[in-house]
C-alpha cells in the first residue's frame, strides 16, 4: 500500500482505519464505537470495549511462544544477564501482582515505581496494569524534592523501590532519598515495598516497609488473574522530562494504547513476534514505557532491559547484544550516540549486526554530522523520529513497514498515519497550507489513539496548556518549531521557546547548533539566547570537543573560536555567529539527555536557572558559571 493512502484513511475515516488496527489486540468485550470525541478535546478511543494492558502483553502470548524469550535482563553494573521466558515472566508477573494486592492496591489505585533498570521494575509495571491499578513510574535518578513532587501529584497507596542503583560502577542509593521524599511529601504511601539487590543500606520502616522477597515467596503459586477494564480506564501517569519547567502529569488511557504501540511495531518499528527489541531508554521515560516494555512485549517480541554505560565495559557493549540476541529494532538516543562518537568507530564493527532491520533515534534533533557518523559506523538504516510524553509514540517519522520510503538527513520524516499535523502561523495562529514555511508544529482534534488522555487530577490544565482554537477546529500545540518541505517531509526547528531573536532576526537555536556541530572537531554543542542591550538577543555557544588538546591555551582556544566562527559565517551568514564559543567537557542535560538550554540561558544572563532537579551533571553548569564569570 502506498503510505500516503494509508495516512489519509487514517484521517479521513478514522473509524475504518483504527477498526482494523484495533485487531492487533485482544479485547475481552469488542468496543461499540472507535472513537468519542463528543467533548473535545477530550477523545474516548474504542468505547465500550474492555481488554487489559498486561494480558495483551504477557498472558497471550502464552499459547504461542511460552517458552520463547520475553524479559532479557543485561546489566553490566552488577555483571547479571537473566533472561526470563513469557511463562516465567508470566509467573513473576503474578507473584508481583499477588504481593500488591495484599498491601492492599485496588483497581484505580496508583502504584508509584521508583526504581533502576532491574527486571522487578518491569514486573511491578506489569502488575499494575494487570490489577486495574495505574503505575506512576518516577525516574530513579531523580533526588527527594521531585521525588516527593510526584509523590503529592500521583499520591499512591504504595511505592515499589530498591536498595540502590548503580552508574558507571558506582552505586547509587535509592532507599534514603525515597525516605526523605516521603517525609517531604504531604500525601504518606501506605506501603513502602523494598527489592533488596544488596548493594547498599536498606533501612526499614516498621509497619510501612516490606521487603519484597519475603513477600514474593508467600505468593510463589497464587495466581492473579487480569481485571478487564474499559478501553478508556487510565493505565498509568507519567510525567513530561522536566525540560522547559514544571513536569506534567500524562494519564494514558489502555485499549487505546495498546493498540498505538502494536500498531506501531508494525508500521514503524518493523518487528515481528519472536524477534528481538532493544531499547536503551530507561523505564522512567515515555520511550522505556512504550519501547522496553509494552510495544515489543504486546507485540509477542522478546525486549532487552539493559542497566548500564554504552561505553562500559566498552564502546562494543551494546552492539555485542545486538549479535548474541539477534535485535532487528533498536531505538536509541542521539545523546547516546554521541558519547559513542567520541570512541573508535572500529568498535561498532566488530559484531555481527545483519540482524538489525534498522537503528531508530528520538527525543532531541539528530543533527546531519551524528546521523551520518552513525549511519557510516553501524552500515545499517538509521530511522528518527519525533514524538513527545504526551503522544506516547512517534508523531513524525518513516513508516517503512507500509512503504519504503527515503529518509533525508535532518528530517525525522513525514507526518505518521493517524496524525494531522499542521503548522501554525506563531502570529496569527492561522494554519501556513504551503511548503517550506516555518511554523509551530500542531496536532488537529482528536489525538489519535495512545495519546494522553489529560493531565492527571488537572482537565482545565490539558486544555489550557495545548490546546488552540484556530477557524472551525481545535489544535494541539507541541510547542515545537518545524518546517515542511515540497515533499511533506518536516523539519524540527527547535523548541518554541528556543528561538533567538538577533536585531530582529529570529533564528533557531537548532540551526546554528547544526552549523557548529560541522566543524570537524566539535562533538557535540549547546546555543542560547542571551539579553545584549544593543541586539536585543545574542547566540552564545558552548561546545564540547572530540580533540581537547586544540584549545588547551587561551590563544588555541580563541583560534579555534575564530575557526568555529568562520563556519557559521560560511553556512547561516553573520547575524547567526554566536558573540562567543565557549569549551566545556560536559554540557548541562536531564537524565535523558535532553539539553537544559533555559538552564545555560539563565546563567548566562546571571538568573537563578531554576529547577535543576532533572539534571544530569551539575558540575556542567558549574563550568559555564565559571566560564562567565571569567574564572
Ligand atoms: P517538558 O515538556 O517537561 O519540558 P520534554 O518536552 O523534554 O519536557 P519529552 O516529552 O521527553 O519531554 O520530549 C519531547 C520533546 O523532545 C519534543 O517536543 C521535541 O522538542 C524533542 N524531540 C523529541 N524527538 C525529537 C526528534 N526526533 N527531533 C527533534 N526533537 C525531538
Ligand atoms: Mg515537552
Amino acid at each position: 500500500m502506498r503510505f500516503q493512502d494509508f495516512h489519509r484513511q487514517s484521517i479521513e475515516q478514522p473509524d475504518i482505519f483504527w477498526a482494523e488496527q484495533a485487531k492487533l489486540i485482544d479485547w475481552e468485550r469488542p468496543f461499540d464505537k472507535v472513537c468519542d470525541y463528543s467533548k473535545p478535546p477530550f477523545a474516548n478511543w474504542f468505547v465500550g470495549g474492555r481488554t487489559n494492558l498486561c494480558h495483551n502483553a504477557v498472558d497471550r502470548h502464552l499459547k504461542a511462544r511460552a517458552d520463547q524469550n520475553a524479559l532479557i535482563f543485561v546489566s553490566t553494573e552488577v555483571d547479571r544477564e537473566q533472561v526470563y521466558t513469557f511463562a516465567q515472566l508470566h509467573a513473576e508477573v503474578q507473584r508481583m501482582a499477588a504481593s500488591l494486592q495484599a498491601l492492599g492496591v485496588k483497581q484505580g489505585d496508583r502504584v508509584l515505581v521508583y526504581m533502576p533498570m532491574i527486571p522487578e521494575a518491569a514486573f511491578a509495571m506489569l502488575a499494575c496494569t494487570r490489577i486495574g491499578a495505574l503505575h506512576s513510574v518516577v525516574f530513579g535518578g531523580f533526588a527527594s524534592v521531585s521525588l516527593a513532587s510526584r509523590i503529592d501529584d500521583a499520591q499512591p497507596t504504595v511505592i515499589v523501590s530498591a536498595d540502590a542503583g548503580s552508574r558507571g560502577g558506582k552505586v547509587v542509593p535509592y532507599k534514603g532519598l525515597l525516605d526523605e521524599a516521603i517525609r517531604l511529601s504531604s500525601h504518606k504511601p501506605a506501603k513502602v515495598l523494598m527489592v533488596n539487590r544488596g548493594l547498599a543500606d536498606m533501612p526499614m520502616t516498621p509497619g510501612r516497609d516490606v521487603d519484597y522477597s519475603a513477600l514474593r515467596e508467600q505468593h510463589l503459586n497464587t495466581t492473579v488473574p487480569c481485571v478487564w477494564v474499559d478501553s478508556t480506564h487510565p493505565s498509568y501517569t507519567l510525567y513530561t522530562s522536566g525540560t522547559t519547567g514544571k513536569p506534567k502529569g500524562v494519564q494514558r488511557d489502555t485499549g487505546g494504547y495498546a493498540v498505538a504501540l502494536a500498531a506501531s511495531i508494525k508500521h514503524i518499528f518493523l518487528g515481528k513476534p519472536g524477534e528481538t527489541y532493544f531499547s536503551t531508554s530507561d523505564i522512567g521515560w515515555v520511550v522505556g514505557h512504550s519501547y522496553i516494555i509494552y510495544g515489543p512485549l504486546i507485540a509477542g517480541m522478546a525486549t532487552i532491559m539493559y542497566e548500564g554505560l554504552p561505553i562500559r565495559p566498552d564502546a562494543a557493549v551494546w552492539w555485542s547484544l545486538v549479535e548474541k540476541y539477534k535485535v532487528t529494532s533498536m531505538f536509541s538516543a542521539p545523546t547516546a550516540v554521541r558519547v559513542l562518537k567520541k570512541q573508535d568507530p572500529a568498535a561498532l564493527k566488530k559484531h555481527d549486526l545483519s540482524s538489525l532491520r534498522a537503528l531508530f533515534l528520538a527525543g532531541e534533533p539528530l543533527d546531519e554530522p551524528t546521523a551520518k557518523w552513525i549511519a557510516d559506523a553501524l552500515g545499517r538504516p538509521i530511522i528518527d523520529n519525533y514524538w513527545q510524553t504526551e503522544t506516547g509514540w512517534p508523531i513524525l517519522t518513516i513508516c517503512n513497514g507500509i512503504e519504503q520510503a527515503p529518509s533525508k538527513f535532518g528530517s525525522p520524516g513525514k507526518a505518521v498515519y493517524g496524525y494531522d499535523v499542521k503548522l501554525l502561523d506563531e502570529s496569527t495562529g492561522e494554519e501556513l497550507k504551503g511548503a517550506n514555511q516555518k511554523g509551530v508544529v500542531a496536532i488537529e482534534g482528536p489525538l489519535p489513539p495512545g495519546c494522553m488522555q489529560t493531565v492527571w487530577r488537572d482537565d482545565e490544565r490539558f486544555v489550557k496548556t495545548y490546546w488552540k482554537s484556530i477557524p472551525g477546529k481545535l489544535v494541539y500545540s507541541t510547542f515545537d518549531w518545524g518546517i515542511r518541505d515540497d515533499d511533506g517531509y518536516f523539519f524540527i526547528l527547535g523548541r518554541t521557546d528556543d528561538v533567538i531573536n538577533v536585531a530582529g532576526h529570529r533564528l533557531g537555536t537548532r540551526e546554528i547548533e547544526e552549523s557548529i556541530s560541522s566543524h570537524p572537531n566539535v562533538a557535540e554543542v549547546a546555543v542560547v539566547g542571551v539579553a545584549d542591550q544593543l541586539k536585543g538577543q545574542v547566540a552564545m555557544a558552548f561546545a564540547v570537543l572530540k580533540d581537547t588538546s586544540k584549545a588547551a591555551t587561551p590563544e588555541a582556544a580563541l583560534k579555534l573560536e575564530g575557526e568555529i566562527m568562520k563556519v557559521v559565517d560560511e553556512q547561516l551568514g553573520a547575524v547567526a555567529r554566536p558573540a562567543r564559543v565557549r569549551f566545556v567537557t560536559v554540557l548541562p542535560k536531564t537524565r535523558s539527555g535532553k539539553l537544559l538550554r533555559r538552564a545555560i540561558q539563565a546563567v548566562c544572563e546571571a538568573r537563578d536557572p531554576g529547577d535543576l532537579t532533572t539534571i544530569e551533571d551539575p558540575t556542567a553548569l558549574q563550568q559555564i558559571k565559571d566560564l562567565v564569570a571569567g574564572r
